[in-house]
């Protein structure tokens, strides 16, 4: 006779694709030890300590060796809604008001169906005749070190597009963003014209989000709603 309880839930069930890098990744259900930490995390309203929570959850819960640290924020969205729906159910339900009369109507969104659109743009940037600058999406740390309470939007696009930067090409160098200091980056960044500078903003303002078109009729006013959901926070509102 063996006093040793049989093990629960070990085994990954599940695949989803990592949206920035298109792979293919297994991951199991969040636990109860797992779910408690979330629930915590998410009450504190603490928005910093609600991703970390996040993060932590997709590394408990994928199987394949991935390294976090290089994920985006929409990978993060998209791959926590994912492994909740699966851990949770696929359907939660959420309160959106109504565009004409602002009621607050509860509607069911299947978690399943969400997607995360990566536009196919040219991410080499030319800013002049004989520079370059390969630009990337920025990992989700760099929106964690930079993001803070009640910012504007244009204020962190300022912040992080230093961190949008993964090479500088000329026509005999290639100088990755790696090898070279954030001081460096940044004096480089400040030393472009309006219009340089512009081609990297637009880039940044690019990049993907979560969606997934809803439509319901107002319990108030019976206005017929289409909207788009976009980003983690309009999900779990
Ligand atoms: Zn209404």
């Amino acid at each position: 006779m063996s006093n040793v309880l049989p093990k629960l839930n070990a085994t990954p069930s599940h695949e989803l694709t990592i949206p920035s890098t298109q792979r293919t990744v297994s991951y199991r259900p969040y636990l109860v030890k797992e779910e408690k930490i979330l629930l915590l995390a998410f009450e504190s309203k603490d928005q910093k300590a609600a991703l970390k929570a996040m993060i932590n959850t997709i590394e408990a819960c994928v199987s394949d060796t991935i390294n976090v640290s290089k994920l985006t924020m929409f990978d993060i969205e998209y791959m926590f809604t994912q492994i909740r729906s699966k851990s949770v159910g696929e359907s939660t339900k959420i309160m959106v008001k109504c565009s004409e009369c602002e009621h607050g109507n509860e509607v069911s969104v299947d978690l399943s169906q969400v997607s995360v659109d990566v536009p196919d743009i040219d991410n080499n940037i030319k800013i002049s005749d004989e520079i370059t600058i390969e630009a990337k999406y920025p990992s989700f740390e760099v929106f964690i070190n930079n993001w803070q309470e009640e910012m504007k939007e244009a204020e962190l696009t300022y912040k992080i597009v230093n961190h949008c930067i993964s090479a500088v090409i000329t026509e005999d160098t290639r100088i990755d963003a790696e090898d070279v200091s954030e001081q460096e980056i940044a004096t480089f960044v400040e030393s472009m014209n309006a219009q340089q500078f512009k081609k990297l903003t637009d880039f940044v303002s690019t990049m993907p989000t979560m969606k997934k078109d809803i439509s319901f009729t107002c319990g108030s006013c019976s206005h017929n709603n289409e909207q788009t959901l976009a980003g983690i926070s309009d999900f779990f509102s």
